[in-house]
């Protein structure tokens, strides 16, 4: 068997939900397991419906029918007639979120918030299932749900392998095209849970794990993994091959196009991975395979902007020594600041962070108590994987250095735009 996975771009309006039928076309759906994520931009339009409801804000309504609308508009445009079944389904399914928002009691906000976003690729599978029965392919639609089974952390659900093993191996059919909604599981008590944001590559890595796969394919909008952005680099090159290893690598330091928890259970039954493009479905793209990599090794790029660069010292010329380490560690840790880089000399410790839901503010009033704190606000760090000369060149250029971190197969430089 085969695994899909179509993200939200490829299926963000009825164009693209034809261009699937028209990749399956080419590629073959039989013995196919399509993993689907919310339509578009729809998991951020949920979004935006919870803080609505949590801040019993007036535009509650507006926010749900402006997602029905969307979907609705692409329905128009794949379905002749109103009257196929799926405008029923569709509807229905919006009928049970609205009867969720008027009846829930539940305060608990990652809760309430699995429960809503869930709709997104509730939705999504259902269009494109019956999109594709309209069109002569015999499919199967799976509700998720039933099949990956989590504990109940919602909003960063940690799967329970055995159970969900157990469920996929006794009910997935074979020789058939399967249609499921990524990112989602459901607890214990049958409770929607989700797998974190991006999730729906891990949900193809976990069905592909318990189905023995042959291979899992991310259809993406770009010919494959690529050694950096293409929209920030010039030159960008395809990378025909690389191993788990250095995707695994490139996922830690940033790279996006593949989910970081994706690799690992493919790693360990080496299945392949293919990345590739979903307009041009019949070229290789990139394969990640078990020591794949080939030499020589392009230098890869990886940027993260909106950094924020920070330098702790002693006040009183003491080291900074294990325990103030950890301490340190644990008040990132609390104010969910992602550390991306971390550098200490005797007396002096940086770190590179992310500070996405903003918190540093109140981090640097616990910290300046102990510590002298120096930041940089709005920094850039730039990774390269297998450098050269050249290839450092290039991010330095035209900048401020900050901090500079190199070992045999990675430089990392934090710069200021100057
Ligand atoms: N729809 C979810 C998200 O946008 C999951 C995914 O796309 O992978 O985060
Ligand atoms: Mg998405």
């Amino acid at each position: 068997m085969r695994v899909f996975k179509f993200g939200g771009a490829s299926v963000k309006d009825a164009e693209g939900i034809k261009n699937v039928y028209d990749v399956l076309q080419k590629v073959g759906y039989e013995d196919v397991l399509l993993v689907v994520s919310a339509m578009g931009k729809t998991t951020n339009a949920l979004e935006t419906v919870i803080k609505n409801y949590f801040d019993k804000s007036a535009e509650l309504n507006s926010s749900v029918q402006e997602v029905k609308k969307y979907h609705n508009q692409i329905l128009m445009d794949l379905f002749e007639e109103e009257k196929h079944e799926v405008f029923t389904a569709v509807n229905n399914q919006f009928s049970d979120l609205e009867y969720f928002l008027a009846h829930n009691k539940s305060p608990n906000y990652n809760f309430v918030y699995d429960q809503i976003v869930s709709y997104g690729e509730l939705i999504s599978t259902t269009i494109l299932s019956n999109f594709m029965s309209f069109m002569g392919i015999k499919t199967q639609w799976l509700d998720v749900r039933n099949f990956i089974k989590t504990d109940a952390t919602y909003r960063d659900a940690e799967v329970d392998w055995e159970l969900t093993q157990k469920n996929i191996a006794k009910n997935v059919k074979r020789k058939i095209l399967n249609i499921t909604q990524g990112f989602l599981g459901s607890d214990e008590n049958n409770f929607t849970t989700t797998l974190g944001r991006e999730g729906s590559d891990y949900t193809a890595a976990i069905f592909a794990y318990c189905l023995n796969a042959e291979s899992v394919t991310i259809w993406k909008d770009v010919p494959g993994v690529m050694n950096a952005d293409p929209r920030y680099f010039e030159n960008a090159s395809l990378l025909n091959q690389i191993s788990y290893r250095e995707a695994i690598e490139l996922a830690f330091y940033g790279a996006t196009v593949i989910h970081p928890k994706t690799l690992q259970p493919l790693q360990k039954k080496e299945i392949p991975l293919f990345v590739k493009s979903f307009i041009n479905p019949l070229l290789p793209g990139t394969r990640v395979a078990k020591g794949a990599d080939l030499e020589p090794y392009l230098p890869c790029f990886i940027v993260k902007r909106n950094q924020l660069l920070i330098s702790l010292s002693s006040i009183d010329f003491s080291f900074i020594m294990e325990e103030n380490i950890s301490e340190i560690f644990a008040l990132f840790h609390q104010f969910k600041i992602k550390v991306n880089l971390i550098q200490n000399s005797a007396i002096s410790f940086s770190v590179c962070v992310e500070d996405k839901f903003e918190n540093f503010k109140d981090l640097n009033a616990i910290l300046s108590k102990k510590f002298k704190v120096d930041f940089d606000e709005n920094v850039t760090l730039y990774t390269i994987r297998h450098f050269n000369d050249k290839a450092a060149q290039t991010v330095e250029e035209n900048k401020t250095v900050l901090l500079k971190q190199v070992s045999r197969e990675t430089m990392q430089v934090v710069t200021k735009e100057s």
